[in-house]
Parts: structure tokens; C-alpha cells; sequence
């Protein structure tokens, strides 16, 4: 229904002439005029019909207004249709009402005031075509959000299956990964080899140049068994199951620092432990592994006189895991750096500066903490050292919060 559309007016009166001057009087509403001679056919037409206002009198043979009125708000579709009324007696306030609790309900008394008549019913007509306007609305409001419902259900349903494969796919790369890097090695290993038997057996006839370029080619063959024993390391971290303890991250920090020892002795680093360490859930091994991949690179790559590394946590607000950082005053990262750096075998300097590398250790880091369910970071200013941010948990973290609220929703 529009706001032109014309509604249904009911007017109901046993006396004809009634029935004409009330006709004249609302014809200029331009609304839909209906007549009925009785309560009865009132009644007809309303099954017919829908009325907005019914206009009639109190007195009338038969079934007067009152018991008219009761009939009409008795049925369902009609507790809400207004009546209008007209009584040559007047009405008090707890007249007009009784019995009618639903419903707008109003009284003209006689002689009728044209004026008065036309403003009641043009009200009633105006808020009858609102409030079906509203309905209208409304149905096209909860059809839409159950349209776009379905559409997300559906969306949330391929993202899953997504996800699936995705996982399936992964693991079939781990695989294949892990197989492929274990069976290298092996020719590998008898190329490096070989290599050797030449030099012992052949290495006067070779001359000294001869042997030079097989000493360089066991130092490759070395260079690449290490690039396969990170390939290999990598994907066994998805292949291990993952264990849940709790772990003191203080206790983990000593842990990967004693890994570190010989290189601690070599040179000094001043670590600074914030005092109040979580406890976090998740695998002793792995997190342990995190921690002497970031301490180690944060000696590796500092050119500083005094250098310091700082491990600390930040508050994340509630329902969110901490956020767990080492902060080193080392040579720093660029920004157009700071996501490769995460990529396997990606370094940023030749193979032996700075202590060398496969490239391997931020990449097998990333998977660990994701594994954890969470996420890794990095912030820096080139040649003012780095900050590695991580969160473990994050996931899990999320996911129990979005169950909460979706259970105290429903
Ligand atoms: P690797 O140390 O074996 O090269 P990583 O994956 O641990 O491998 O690091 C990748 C690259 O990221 C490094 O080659 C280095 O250039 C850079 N990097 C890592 N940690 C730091 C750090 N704390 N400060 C500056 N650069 C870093």
C-alpha cells in the first residue's frame, strides 16, 4: 500500500438518509465509500473487504453498534480496525470503551459536525495506511535479512569446505615435502662423497686448482644438506603432534638461552626478562624452538658495542591472548623487508654475513605459532633494532569468545 492508495470506509446506519449525509460529508476525503443498512451486512462486507474505519451508529434494530463492534473486534483480522460511533446520546469515556480492548475507538455524538466527522475519519484512514505500509515494510525488511542470511550461511558453508581443502592440500605439501628433502639427501650425500674420493685419489692429477673446485663443490653439497635439513625440520613441525602443557614463559626463555650458551660466551648479550611473564598453553618443544630462533637472531644481526635484548608482554584487552614480544637494538629490518623475512630461505644478506643461515628459522617460527593459533610481527626502524610481536592462542582465544556470545544470544 502507498500513501495515495485509497482505503475502505465503512458506514453503517438503518436510516438511508444517515447513510447520504455521511457520504456527503467524507466524499471529499476521496476514500473508498462503503454503505450497510445493517449489522448484518456491515458483517458482509468486512468478510469481503478490508475496511479501515467503520463508521456507525450506536442505536440500530437488530445488532446495534456496541454488539456490532464487539463481533468485529472478536475476529483476528479485525482487532485493530477502528470505529468510529455516532450517538445521539452522549457517551461517557468508560462507555465508549467497554469492552473493546483493542482497537482505536472513538464517538461522534449527534447533530454531527461535518468538520469534526471528516478530521476522525481522515486520522483513522492516514494511520490504517501507515501502519499497512509499515507491515509492508517490515515483511520486506525480514525477507531481505532472511535472504541475506542464507547468502552468509551459504558463504560460511564454501569457506568451510575451503578451508578443509585447504588443510587437506597443506598437509599433502608436507608430504610431499618431507619426502622429497629426506630422499635428496641420500644422492646428495654421495655426490659430497665422491667429491672426496677424488680428492684423495685424484687430487695430484686435478692440481691444486682442480682440487679448490671440489672443495667448493662439498662446501655447496654441505650448504644445500642444510637447506634440506630445514625443509626437512619444517615440515615435521606440522607432522608432530602438537602437545598442550602449560608453560611458564620465563622458564622457556632459560631454556632457549642455555641452547645459546656457546654463543653467549663468544659474545655477550644483556637480556632483560620482564618480571611478570604468562603462562601460556601449547607445545614445550615448539615454543621453546620459537624463543632460541628470536634470541639467536637478535645476537646475529646487531652490530652494536652493548647489545641488549628485552623479552616482555603486552595487555591485550579482555578475551584477547597477550601479546608476547623480543625486542633486540640491533641493524634492524626495512619496511619493504618485513614480511619476506617470514618467507622460506629468504635472506636478506649474502649466505655468510652476519654468522650465516639457511633463511629457514623466521619461516619455521610463523608455523609454530600458527599451529599455536596464533599470528607474528614485526616492527622496526633500520639500524635501531627490531620488535617481533607474537600472540599464542588467538584463535582458540576468539573462537571461545564468539561461542559465549553467540550462547548468551541464544
Ligand atoms: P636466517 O637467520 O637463517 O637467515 P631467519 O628466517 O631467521 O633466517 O631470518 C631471515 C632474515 O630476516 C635474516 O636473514 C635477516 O636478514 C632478517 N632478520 C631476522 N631477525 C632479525 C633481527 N632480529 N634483526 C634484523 N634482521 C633480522
Amino acid at each position: 500500500m502507498n500513501v495515495q492508495e485509497k482505503v475502505n470506509i465503512l458506514m453503517v446506519d438503518d436510516q438511508p438518509s444517515k447513510l447520504l449525509s455521511y457520504e456527503v460529508i467524507l466524499k471529499e476525503l476521496g476514500e473508498n465509500l462503503i454503505k450497510a443498512g445493517s449489522g448484518r451486512e456491515a458483517l458482509e462486507h468486512l468478510l469481503k473487504t478490508d475496511v479501515a474505519v467503520v463508521l456507525m451508529d450506536v442505536s440500530m434494530p437488530e445488532l446495534d453498534g456496541f454488539e456490532l463492534a464487539q463481533l468485529i473486534h472478536q475476529h483476528p483480522r479485525y482487532q485493530k480496525t477502528a470505529i468510529i460511533f455516532i450517538s445521539a446520546v452522549h457517551l461517557t469515556d468508560l462507555d465508549q470503551l467497554k469492552g473493546y480492548e483493542h482497537g482505536a475507538v472513538d464517538y461522534i455524538s449527534v447533530p454531527v459536525v461535518p468538520e469534526l466527522l471528516r478530521a476522525k475519519v481522515s486520522v483513522f484512514a492516514d494511520l490504517y495506511r501507515k501502519t499497512r505500509q509499515l507491515e509492508q515494510l517490515n515483511r520486506e525488511l525480514e525477507q531481505r535479512v532472511a535472504e541475506r542470511t542464507e547468502e552468509l550461511e551459504q558463504r560460511a558453508e564454501a569457506l568451510q569446505r575451503l578451508n578443509v581443502e585447504l588443510q587437506r592440500r597443506n598437509q599433502e605439501l608436507d608430504a610431499f615435502t618431507y619426502s622429497a628433502s629426506h630422499d635428496l639427501k641420500e644422492p646428495l650425500r654421495g655426490v659430497s662423497n665422491y667429491a672426496q674420493f677424488l680428492i684423495e685419489d685424484y687430487g695430484e692429477i686435478l692440481g691444486s686448482e682442480g682440487r679448490q673446485m671440489l672443495i667448493t663443490m662439498q662446501r655447496l653439497t654441505r650448504r644445500m644438506d642444510d637447506l634440506l635439513n630445514s625443509l626437512l625440520h619444517y615440515s615435521r613441525i606440522e607432522r608432530v603432534e602438537l602437545g598442550q602443557s602449560e608453560i611458564n614463559l620465563a622458564q622457556v626463555v632459560q631454556e632457549a638461552l642455555d641452547h645459546l650458551q656457546a654463543r653467549l660466551q663468544e659474545e655477550y648479550i644483556q637480556v632483560r626478562l620482564a618480571p611478570s611473564l604468562p603462562t601460556i598453553r601449547g607445545d614445550r618443544a615448539q615454543i621453546t624452538e620459537v624463543f632460541t630462533n628470536l634470541l639467536s637472531n637478535a645476537l646475529k644481526y646487531n652490530d652494536k658495542a652493548e647489545k641488549h635484548v628485552e623479552i616482555g608482554v603486552q595487555n591485550a584487552p579482555e578475551n584477547r591472548s597477550p601479546i608476547i614480544y623480543v625486542r633486540d637494538n640491533g641493524i634492524g629490518i626495512s619496511p619493504d623487508h618485513q614480511e619476506k623475512i617470514f618467507e622460506i630461505f629468504r635472506r636478506l644478506h649474502t649466505h655468510d654475513a652476519y654468522g650465516g643461515g639457511t633463511g629457514a628459522g623466521l619461516t619455521i617460527v610463523k608455523k609454530i605459532i600458527e599451529r599455536h593459533g596464533g599470528r607474528i610481527w614485526v616492527e622496526s626502524t633500520p639500524g635501531n633494532g627490531a620488535t617481533f610481536y607474537f600472540t599464542i592462542g588467538e584463535e582458540v582465544a576468539k573462537e571461545n569468545a564468539q561461542r559465549q556470545v553467540a550462547l548468551s544470544i541464544g
